[in-house]
Protein backbone atom coordinates (compact mmCIF):
# COMPACT_ATOMS: atom_id res chain seq x y z
CA UNK A 1 0.00 0.00 0.00
CA UNK A 2 1.19 3.57 -0.38
CA UNK A 3 -1.20 6.07 1.03
CA UNK A 4 -4.73 4.79 0.40
CA UNK A 5 -4.14 2.57 -3.07
CA UNK A 6 -3.96 -0.55 -3.02
CA UNK A 7 -0.83 -1.30 -5.37
CA UNK A 8 -0.90 -4.55 -7.70
CA UNK A 9 3.09 -5.28 -8.84
CA UNK A 10 3.53 -6.82 -12.22
CA UNK A 11 7.38 -6.01 -12.12
CA UNK A 12 9.12 -9.89 -10.72
CA UNK A 13 11.19 -9.03 -14.00
CA UNK A 14 12.96 -5.89 -12.49
CA UNK A 15 13.37 -7.41 -8.51
CA UNK A 16 11.34 -10.48 -6.69
CA UNK A 17 10.52 -10.42 -3.19
CA UNK A 18 12.79 -12.59 -0.86
CA UNK A 19 10.97 -15.21 -0.64
CA UNK A 20 10.12 -15.53 3.54
CA UNK A 21 12.67 -18.92 4.10
CA UNK A 22 15.60 -17.24 2.17
CA UNK A 23 15.43 -14.63 4.45
CA UNK A 24 15.49 -17.00 7.50
CA UNK A 25 18.31 -18.26 5.93
CA UNK A 26 20.20 -14.71 5.60
CA UNK A 27 19.46 -13.84 8.90
CA UNK A 28 20.64 -16.97 10.68
CA UNK A 29 23.87 -16.66 8.64
CA UNK A 30 24.07 -13.33 10.14
CA UNK A 31 25.04 -14.15 13.65
CA UNK A 32 28.24 -15.64 12.00
CA UNK A 33 29.78 -12.67 11.18
CA UNK A 34 33.34 -13.28 11.02
CA UNK A 35 35.39 -13.37 8.16
CA UNK A 36 35.67 -16.25 6.25
CA UNK A 37 39.16 -16.39 5.74
CA UNK A 38 40.13 -16.12 9.40
CA UNK A 39 41.24 -19.20 11.21
CA UNK A 40 39.92 -18.77 14.37
CA UNK A 41 36.61 -20.75 15.42
CA UNK A 42 34.07 -17.99 13.96
CA UNK A 43 35.90 -17.60 11.19
CA UNK A 44 36.07 -21.49 10.49
CA UNK A 45 32.34 -21.57 11.57
CA UNK A 46 31.67 -18.78 8.52
CA UNK A 47 33.51 -20.50 6.18
CA UNK A 48 31.28 -23.69 6.72
CA UNK A 49 28.61 -21.57 6.05
CA UNK A 50 29.71 -20.04 2.91
CA UNK A 51 31.01 -23.49 1.81
CA UNK A 52 27.74 -24.82 1.96
CA UNK A 53 25.66 -22.27 0.46
CA UNK A 54 28.33 -23.01 -2.16
CA UNK A 55 27.39 -26.93 -2.36
CA UNK A 56 24.28 -26.48 -2.31
CA UNK A 57 23.82 -24.17 -5.24
CA UNK A 58 26.27 -26.50 -6.68
CA UNK A 59 24.01 -29.26 -6.60
CA UNK A 60 21.00 -27.04 -8.00
CA UNK A 61 23.17 -26.80 -11.16
CA UNK A 62 24.48 -29.89 -10.97
CA UNK A 63 28.39 -28.56 -10.83
CA UNK A 64 31.47 -28.96 -9.43
CA UNK A 65 31.52 -26.45 -5.73
CA UNK A 66 34.50 -24.82 -7.08
CA UNK A 67 32.71 -24.25 -10.37
CA UNK A 68 30.91 -21.90 -8.17
CA UNK A 69 32.12 -18.36 -8.10
CA UNK A 70 30.16 -16.02 -6.03
CA UNK A 71 29.99 -11.94 -7.22
CA UNK A 72 27.27 -9.15 -6.34
CA UNK A 73 24.82 -10.13 -8.96
CA UNK A 74 24.43 -10.37 -13.16
CA UNK A 75 26.30 -7.32 -14.44
CA UNK A 76 29.11 -8.28 -12.09
CA UNK A 77 28.96 -12.22 -13.15
CA UNK A 78 28.69 -11.16 -17.25
CA UNK A 79 31.87 -8.92 -17.22
CA UNK A 80 33.90 -11.02 -14.85
CA UNK A 81 33.02 -14.21 -17.63
CA UNK A 82 33.26 -12.17 -21.10
CA UNK A 83 35.45 -9.19 -20.01
CA UNK A 84 37.82 -11.55 -18.00
CA UNK A 85 38.33 -14.31 -21.18
CA UNK A 86 39.24 -11.33 -23.47
CA UNK A 87 41.70 -9.96 -21.17
CA UNK A 88 42.59 -13.83 -20.67
CA UNK A 89 43.44 -13.68 -24.42
CA UNK A 90 44.69 -10.57 -24.68
CA UNK A 91 47.45 -11.75 -22.38
CA UNK A 92 48.04 -14.86 -24.39
CA UNK A 93 48.26 -13.80 -27.45
CA UNK A 94 49.10 -10.33 -26.98
CA UNK A 95 46.07 -8.56 -28.77
CA UNK A 96 42.67 -9.32 -29.15
CA UNK A 97 43.25 -9.18 -33.11
CA UNK A 98 41.81 -12.20 -35.17
CA UNK A 99 39.53 -13.12 -32.25
CA UNK A 100 36.19 -13.61 -33.37
CA UNK A 101 32.93 -13.10 -31.09
CA UNK A 102 29.02 -13.63 -31.10
CA UNK A 103 26.35 -11.67 -29.37
CA UNK A 104 22.83 -12.20 -29.39
CA UNK A 105 21.38 -8.61 -30.24
CA UNK A 106 18.44 -8.80 -27.72
CA UNK A 107 20.66 -9.40 -24.84
CA UNK A 108 21.05 -6.76 -21.73
CA UNK A 109 23.23 -4.16 -21.43
CA UNK A 110 25.31 -5.68 -18.94
CA UNK A 111 26.25 -8.48 -21.74
CA UNK A 112 26.22 -6.17 -24.71
CA UNK A 113 28.03 -3.32 -22.98
CA UNK A 114 30.76 -5.94 -22.59
CA UNK A 115 31.41 -6.91 -25.63
CA UNK A 116 31.66 -3.38 -27.06
CA UNK A 117 34.86 -3.24 -24.48
CA UNK A 118 35.97 -6.56 -26.20
CA UNK A 119 35.63 -4.51 -29.87
CA UNK A 120 37.32 -1.36 -28.25
CA UNK A 121 39.86 -3.88 -27.30
CA UNK A 122 40.70 -5.18 -30.91
CA UNK A 123 38.11 -8.21 -30.91
CA UNK A 124 35.42 -8.75 -33.68
CA UNK A 125 31.89 -9.02 -32.79
CA UNK A 126 29.44 -10.22 -34.89
CA UNK A 127 25.48 -9.75 -33.60
CA UNK A 128 23.60 -12.68 -34.05
CA UNK A 129 19.83 -11.29 -34.73
CA UNK A 130 16.74 -13.45 -33.33
CA UNK A 131 14.17 -14.25 -35.95
CA UNK A 132 10.51 -12.37 -35.31
CA UNK A 133 8.99 -14.31 -32.32
CA UNK A 134 12.46 -13.27 -30.58
CA UNK A 135 14.02 -16.82 -30.63
CA UNK A 136 18.00 -17.15 -31.54
CA UNK A 137 18.09 -20.08 -33.98
CA UNK A 138 21.14 -22.67 -33.48
CA UNK A 139 21.66 -22.21 -37.07
CA UNK A 140 21.84 -18.55 -37.27
CA UNK A 141 25.03 -18.84 -34.54
CA UNK A 142 25.75 -21.99 -37.19
CA UNK A 143 26.10 -19.49 -40.35
CA UNK A 144 27.86 -16.76 -37.85
CA UNK A 145 31.15 -19.14 -37.18
CA UNK A 146 34.39 -18.64 -38.01
CA UNK A 147 37.73 -20.63 -37.10
CA UNK A 148 38.66 -17.43 -34.99
CA UNK A 149 35.11 -17.62 -33.18
CA UNK A 150 36.25 -17.74 -29.13
CA UNK A 151 33.10 -17.30 -27.75
CA UNK A 152 29.51 -17.29 -28.44
CA UNK A 153 27.00 -15.55 -25.78
CA UNK A 154 22.70 -15.57 -25.59
CA UNK A 155 21.09 -15.11 -22.55
CA UNK A 156 18.85 -18.10 -21.51
CA UNK A 157 15.56 -16.19 -21.72
CA UNK A 158 15.21 -12.45 -23.03
CA UNK A 159 14.15 -10.39 -19.90
CA UNK A 160 11.88 -8.05 -22.04
CA UNK A 161 9.92 -10.47 -23.82
CA UNK A 162 10.75 -13.70 -22.44
CA UNK A 163 11.78 -16.23 -25.05
CA UNK A 164 13.29 -18.77 -23.89
CA UNK A 165 16.43 -19.58 -26.41
CA UNK A 166 17.44 -22.85 -27.54
CA UNK A 167 20.72 -23.17 -25.26
CA UNK A 168 21.31 -26.80 -25.69
CA UNK A 169 21.09 -26.68 -29.60
CA UNK A 170 23.34 -23.98 -30.08
CA UNK A 171 25.91 -25.19 -27.11
CA UNK A 172 25.33 -28.78 -29.70
CA UNK A 173 26.81 -26.95 -32.80
CA UNK A 174 29.71 -25.26 -31.05
CA UNK A 175 30.89 -28.75 -29.99
CA UNK A 176 30.48 -29.91 -33.52
CA UNK A 177 31.86 -26.72 -34.87
CA UNK A 178 35.23 -27.39 -32.68
CA UNK A 179 35.34 -31.22 -33.67
CA UNK A 180 35.07 -30.25 -37.59
CA UNK A 181 38.16 -27.49 -36.67
CA UNK A 182 40.38 -29.13 -34.55
CA UNK A 183 43.29 -26.57 -35.01
CA UNK A 184 42.61 -22.49 -35.19
CA UNK A 185 44.63 -19.74 -34.35
CA UNK A 186 42.10 -18.17 -31.19
CA UNK A 187 44.58 -18.29 -28.53
CA UNK A 188 42.67 -20.96 -26.84
CA UNK A 189 43.32 -23.94 -28.65
CA UNK A 190 39.45 -25.04 -30.65
CA UNK A 191 37.63 -24.25 -27.91
CA UNK A 192 34.71 -21.91 -28.25
CA UNK A 193 33.71 -20.79 -25.16
CA UNK A 194 29.59 -20.92 -24.43
CA UNK A 195 28.45 -17.98 -21.75
CA UNK A 196 25.15 -17.46 -21.01
CA UNK A 197 22.99 -15.19 -18.87
CA UNK A 198 20.65 -17.30 -16.98
CA UNK A 199 18.58 -13.80 -15.77
CA UNK A 200 14.65 -15.48 -14.47
CA UNK A 201 15.12 -18.56 -16.62
CA UNK A 202 15.71 -20.80 -13.42
CA UNK A 203 13.05 -19.50 -11.63
CA UNK A 204 10.91 -21.86 -14.16
CA UNK A 205 14.13 -23.77 -15.94
CA UNK A 206 16.18 -26.40 -14.56
CA UNK A 207 19.41 -24.79 -14.93
CA UNK A 208 21.91 -28.41 -14.95
CA UNK A 209 24.78 -26.48 -16.73
CA UNK A 210 25.55 -30.01 -18.52
CA UNK A 211 22.17 -30.26 -20.46
CA UNK A 212 22.58 -26.88 -21.01
CA UNK A 213 25.54 -27.25 -22.90
CA UNK A 214 27.22 -23.86 -21.19
CA UNK A 215 30.90 -23.02 -20.23
CA UNK A 216 29.67 -20.19 -18.07
CA UNK A 217 26.52 -19.15 -16.65
CA UNK A 218 25.53 -16.07 -14.71
CA UNK A 219 23.25 -16.04 -12.09
CA UNK A 220 21.73 -13.05 -9.76
CA UNK A 221 20.16 -13.98 -6.49
CA UNK A 222 17.89 -10.74 -6.67
CA UNK A 223 15.78 -12.07 -9.47
CA UNK A 224 15.39 -15.35 -8.13
CA UNK A 225 13.53 -14.34 -4.67
CA UNK A 226 16.86 -14.56 -2.77
CA UNK A 227 18.60 -11.48 -1.31
CA UNK A 228 20.16 -8.35 -3.85
CA UNK A 229 23.26 -7.72 -4.10
CA UNK A 230 24.94 -11.36 -4.48
CA UNK A 231 24.84 -13.91 -7.58
CA UNK A 232 27.00 -16.47 -8.72
CA UNK A 233 29.17 -17.38 -11.98
CA UNK A 234 29.04 -21.24 -12.91
CA UNK A 235 32.63 -21.08 -14.50
CA UNK A 236 33.71 -24.57 -16.40
CA UNK A 237 37.56 -25.39 -16.55
CA UNK A 238 37.59 -24.53 -20.49
CA UNK A 239 37.25 -21.11 -20.10
CA UNK A 240 40.90 -19.34 -19.08
CA UNK A 241 39.62 -15.71 -17.14
CA UNK A 242 41.73 -13.15 -15.81
CA UNK A 243 40.54 -10.58 -13.19
CA UNK A 244 39.68 -7.41 -13.14
CA UNK A 245 39.41 -6.88 -9.30
CA UNK A 246 42.55 -7.59 -7.28
CA UNK A 247 43.21 -8.37 -4.18
CA UNK A 248 43.21 -11.57 -1.31
CA UNK A 249 42.63 -13.95 -4.46
CA UNK A 250 38.91 -15.02 -2.73
CA UNK A 251 36.76 -16.66 -5.20
CA UNK A 252 39.65 -18.28 -7.40
CA UNK A 253 41.35 -15.12 -7.88
CA UNK A 254 38.44 -13.64 -9.95
CA UNK A 255 36.86 -11.82 -7.12
CA UNK A 256 38.66 -10.84 -4.20
CA UNK A 257 37.49 -9.21 -1.35
CA UNK A 258 35.71 -10.45 1.45
CA UNK A 259 32.81 -12.86 1.07
CA UNK A 260 29.17 -11.45 2.19
CA UNK A 261 28.40 -14.97 4.21
CA UNK A 262 24.95 -14.26 5.01
CA UNK A 263 23.95 -12.62 1.36
CA UNK A 264 24.96 -16.02 0.23
CA UNK A 265 22.99 -18.31 2.80
CA UNK A 266 20.06 -16.34 1.19
CA UNK A 267 20.57 -17.02 -2.30
CA UNK A 268 21.23 -20.70 -1.73
CA UNK A 269 17.70 -21.17 0.31
CA UNK A 270 16.14 -18.98 -2.38
CA UNK A 271 17.41 -21.40 -5.25
CA UNK A 272 16.68 -24.17 -3.38
CA UNK A 273 13.14 -22.85 -2.66
CA UNK A 274 12.32 -21.91 -5.97
CA UNK A 275 13.35 -25.20 -7.29
CA UNK A 276 10.84 -27.15 -5.09
CA UNK A 277 8.26 -24.53 -6.04
CA UNK A 278 9.15 -24.57 -9.88
CA UNK A 279 6.72 -26.90 -11.45
CA UNK A 280 3.64 -26.05 -9.59
CA UNK A 281 4.63 -22.17 -10.11
CA UNK A 282 5.26 -22.71 -14.10
CA UNK A 283 1.91 -24.47 -14.10
CA UNK A 284 -0.03 -21.63 -11.91
CA UNK A 285 1.31 -18.95 -13.57
CA UNK A 286 0.82 -19.80 -17.52
CA UNK A 287 -2.53 -20.39 -16.76
CA UNK A 288 -3.03 -16.74 -14.83
CA UNK A 289 -0.46 -15.15 -17.52
CA UNK A 290 -2.55 -16.74 -20.81
CA UNK A 291 -5.96 -15.85 -19.96
CA UNK A 292 -4.64 -12.26 -19.33
CA UNK A 293 -3.05 -12.21 -22.55
CA UNK A 294 -6.45 -13.14 -24.13
CA UNK A 295 -8.68 -11.30 -21.92
CA UNK A 296 -5.94 -7.96 -22.96
CA UNK A 297 -6.31 -9.21 -26.57
CA UNK A 298 -10.23 -9.30 -26.54
CA UNK A 299 -10.60 -5.61 -24.83
CA UNK A 300 -8.03 -3.83 -26.44
CA UNK A 301 -8.09 -3.77 -30.68
CA UNK A 302 -4.72 -3.04 -32.41
CA UNK A 303 -2.12 -4.44 -28.96
CA UNK A 304 0.37 -6.81 -30.44
CA UNK A 305 1.77 -9.87 -28.32
CA UNK A 306 5.78 -9.26 -28.84
CA UNK A 307 7.61 -12.72 -28.77
CA UNK A 308 6.28 -16.14 -28.58
CA UNK A 309 4.29 -17.00 -25.49
CA UNK A 310 4.74 -20.61 -25.87
CA UNK A 311 8.36 -20.32 -25.93
CA UNK A 312 8.62 -17.80 -23.36
CA UNK A 313 8.84 -17.68 -19.41
CA UNK A 314 5.55 -18.30 -18.14
CA UNK A 315 4.97 -15.30 -16.05
CA UNK A 316 6.22 -12.55 -18.63
CA UNK A 317 3.65 -10.74 -20.82
CA UNK A 318 5.13 -7.69 -23.35
CA UNK A 319 2.68 -5.86 -25.50
CA UNK A 320 2.89 -2.89 -27.73
CA UNK A 321 -0.13 -0.82 -27.83
CA UNK A 322 -0.89 1.66 -30.25
CA UNK A 323 -0.92 5.10 -30.43
CA UNK A 324 0.60 8.11 -29.79
CA UNK A 325 1.80 7.24 -26.11
CA UNK A 326 5.02 6.26 -25.42
CA UNK A 327 5.62 3.26 -23.43
CA UNK A 328 6.85 5.39 -20.60
CA UNK A 329 3.96 7.50 -20.42
CA UNK A 330 1.86 4.67 -20.02
CA UNK A 331 3.92 2.66 -17.18
CA UNK A 332 3.66 6.43 -15.43
CA UNK A 333 -0.24 6.77 -16.05
CA UNK A 334 -0.65 2.84 -14.49
CA UNK A 335 1.59 3.64 -11.73
CA UNK A 336 -1.17 6.60 -10.92
CA UNK A 337 -4.05 4.49 -10.62
CA UNK A 338 -1.92 1.43 -8.60
CA UNK A 339 0.14 -0.72 -11.16
CA UNK A 340 3.82 -1.06 -11.17
CA UNK A 341 5.03 -2.46 -14.28
CA UNK A 342 7.76 -1.98 -16.36
CA UNK A 343 8.08 -0.80 -20.11
CA UNK A 344 11.48 -3.03 -20.86
CA UNK A 345 14.56 -3.27 -19.23
CA UNK A 346 15.38 -0.59 -15.73
CA UNK A 347 19.06 -0.77 -16.81
CA UNK A 348 18.68 0.87 -19.97
CA UNK A 349 19.02 4.61 -19.43
CA UNK A 350 18.51 7.09 -22.39
CA UNK A 351 17.33 4.11 -24.77
CA UNK A 352 13.65 5.56 -26.01
CA UNK A 353 12.86 2.42 -27.87
CA UNK A 354 13.52 -1.15 -27.25
CA UNK A 355 16.05 -2.40 -28.87
CA UNK A 356 14.50 -6.12 -28.18
CA UNK A 357 11.61 -5.44 -30.16
CA UNK A 358 13.08 -3.53 -32.80
CA UNK A 359 14.86 -6.16 -33.75
CA UNK A 360 11.78 -8.29 -34.31
CA UNK A 361 10.76 -6.04 -36.97
CA UNK A 362 7.48 -4.49 -37.35
CA UNK A 363 6.56 -0.61 -37.58
CA UNK A 364 8.57 2.17 -35.31
CA UNK A 365 5.56 2.67 -32.56
CA UNK A 366 5.99 -1.16 -31.85
CA UNK A 367 9.07 -0.90 -30.22
CA UNK A 368 8.46 2.92 -28.47
CA UNK A 369 4.97 1.74 -27.05
CA UNK A 370 6.04 -1.24 -25.08
CA UNK A 371 4.96 -2.14 -22.09
CA UNK A 372 6.23 -5.50 -20.01
CA UNK A 373 3.97 -7.12 -17.24
CA UNK A 374 5.78 -10.16 -15.31
CA UNK A 375 3.82 -11.77 -12.22
CA UNK A 376 5.20 -13.93 -9.15
CA UNK A 377 4.57 -15.63 -6.39
CA UNK A 378 1.94 -13.28 -4.96
CA UNK A 379 -0.17 -12.49 -8.08
CA UNK A 380 -3.23 -13.52 -7.98
CA UNK A 381 -6.15 -13.76 -10.46
CA UNK A 382 -8.56 -11.34 -9.10
CA UNK A 383 -5.65 -8.85 -8.97
CA UNK A 384 -5.38 -9.82 -12.68
CA UNK A 385 -8.97 -8.99 -13.63
CA UNK A 386 -8.71 -6.06 -11.62
CA UNK A 387 -5.62 -5.08 -13.76
CA UNK A 388 -7.83 -5.59 -16.71
CA UNK A 389 -10.39 -3.09 -15.66
CA UNK A 390 -8.05 -0.77 -14.90
CA UNK A 391 -6.21 -1.24 -18.41
CA UNK A 392 -9.55 -1.03 -20.40
CA UNK A 393 -9.91 2.50 -18.92
CA UNK A 394 -6.59 3.52 -19.28
CA UNK A 395 -4.81 2.07 -22.02
CA UNK A 396 -7.53 3.05 -25.10
CA UNK A 397 -6.12 6.49 -26.58
N1 LIG B 1 20.87 -9.57 -17.09
C1 LIG B 1 19.54 -9.67 -17.19
C2 LIG B 1 18.95 -10.67 -18.14
C3 LIG B 1 18.71 -8.85 -16.42
O1 LIG B 1 17.38 -8.96 -16.53
C4 LIG B 1 19.30 -7.91 -15.54
C5 LIG B 1 18.46 -6.99 -14.74
O2 LIG B 1 17.39 -6.59 -15.14
C6 LIG B 1 20.70 -7.87 -15.45
C7 LIG B 1 21.45 -8.70 -16.25
C8 LIG B 1 21.40 -6.93 -14.49
O3 LIG B 1 21.19 -7.39 -13.20
P1 LIG B 1 21.86 -6.66 -11.95
O4 LIG B 1 21.45 -5.22 -12.06
O5 LIG B 1 21.25 -7.35 -10.78
O6 LIG B 1 23.30 -6.86 -12.01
Amino acid sequence: MFGNTKRIYLDYTSATPVHPKAARAQGDASDVFANPGAIHAEGVAAKRVLTHARESLARLLGCKAREIIFVSGLTEANNIALVGLARGLELSKRSLKDTHWIVSSIEHSSVLECFSEIERMGGTVSHVEPDAKGIVRAERVRELLRPTTVAVSVGWCNNEIGTVQPLSSIGRVLRAYEKAHPSTSSGQGNRIIFHSDAGQAPLYRSPQVHSLGVDMLALGSGKLYGPCGIGCLYLSNRAALHPAIFGGGQERGLRSGTEDVALAAGFAAALDEVTAEREAESKRLRLLRDNFAREICARLPGVIVNGDLKHALPHMLNISVPGERTGEYLVLALDHVGLALSTKSACREGEANSHVVAALGGEEWRARNTLRFSLGRDTTEKELKHVISVLGKVLPD
